[in-house]
């Protein structure tokens, strides 16, 4: 990434300015403090020098080389000292200044693939419905009754498109710091099984709850979110009168919310991959069910993340799956 790049470029650079900065004053102070020093041995020497040395200046002459000779090594070893501070300062700014990009770059990356995954699920219902309608203008002969089903068919993929334009809304609407407070499990839930529970009795399905007393550090707004994304889902994928289970409890510190069906399961291999942006475990299968975008699981994800929660799954396909939300007790 060009970009990036120039980027990490620049701040190597911006990292051994200042390194250098520090290294050139420590060596100049060195040199200074150094220096004094000598000179101050050198002061000594020449007044004791006629004491040892009465007959002239050789003592003092031998004084002044080896001062020279000690300011010229000492000089060496300190341009010897910075070059040895600019090579490994440049290495390890560079490696630094890569850790220090990482993450940016990371986020930029899953960025571009959310916006490219975004955009492919927005052309695909896009298209369908411009093949529809171009279809429909080229027929001469087309009937009121063939128009009505073409505006019917063409709704759907509207309803579609506003359904993923809301997720997608969720999605950057999740990424906020919540404030934490105490919120009773059994409330929200017996709330979002009202809510919902006409969508179950449509599907012949019956939603049972085992609500024990149990509450949490976390927001009442988010939590109705989670569990009725996990509701939805349950109801989505089970079949016709088949049984749902909500239960909230408490256990060694924690409160938690199960949400259990007897529905499709979800297959090993795709476990590991629902929260994942767009991901929809066997397409065909859950095309039977339901249409979906893929992004239900991850926005109920990054919710629970932002109460300090997590979200389990235990599945197995065919049979039905466990989900199971947990949070610190209040
Ligand atoms: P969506 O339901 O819109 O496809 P989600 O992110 O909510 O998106 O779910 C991702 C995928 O996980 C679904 O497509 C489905 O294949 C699978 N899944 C989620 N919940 C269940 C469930 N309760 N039973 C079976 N499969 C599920």
């Amino acid at each position: 990434m060009r970009l990036f790049d120039t980027a990490y470029l620049k701040l190597t650079a911006w990292y051994v300015a200042i390194i250098m900065i520090i290294s050139l004053l420590f060596s100049t102070w060195v040199y200074n403090q150094t220096r004094e020093e000598l000179q101050f041995g050198l002061n000594r020497a020449a007044q004791l020098g006629p004491f040892f040395d009465p007959g002239g200046g050789a003592w003092r002459s031998v004084v002044d080389d080896r001062l020279e000779d000690s300011r010229h090594r000492l000089l060496i070893r300190l341009v010897g000292f910075n070059a040895v501070v600019l090579a490994v300062g440049a290495a390890g700014s560079y490696w630094l200044a890569r850790r220090t990009m990482q993450p940016i770059a990371d986020a930029l990356d899953a960025q571009r693939r959310f916006t490219a995954d975004a955009s492919h699920e927005l052309r695909t219902p896009l298209a369908a419905m411009k093949t529809e309608i171009e279809v429909g203008l080229r027929d001469k002969k087309l009937s009121k009754d063939e128009a009505m089903a073409l505006l019917h068919s063409n709704l759907e993929e509207v309803d579609r498109l506003g359904g993923l334009a809301e997720s997608l809304l969720a999605l950057t609407r999740v990424d906020v710091a919540i404030e934490l407070t105490p919120v009773v499990l059994a409330e929200v839930t017996d709330a979002v099984v009202k809510r919902l529970r006409p969508l179950a009795e449509a599907k012949r399905i019956a939603v049972k709850t085992h609500l024990e007393p149990a509450t949490v550090q976390g927001d009442a707004v988010a939590l109705d979110k989670i569990i009725g994304i996990l509701l939805d889902n349950a109801i989505k994928y089970s079949p016709q009168a088949t049984k749902i289970v909500l239960r909230t409890y408490e256990k060694d510190g924690h409160g938690y919310v199960e949400v259990q069906d007897h529905g499709i399961g979800i297959a090993a291999d795709g476990l590991p991959r629902i929260f994942d942006r767009f991901y929809r475990a066997d397409t065909s299968r859950s095309a039977g069910y339901v249409s979906g975008y893929g992004l239900g699981l991850s926005i109920a994800q990054t919710l629970a993340a932002n109460l300090d929660g997590t979200i389990t799954v235990d599945s197995a396909l065919g049979e039905g799956s466990t989900f199971t939300l947990s949070l610190a007790a209040a």
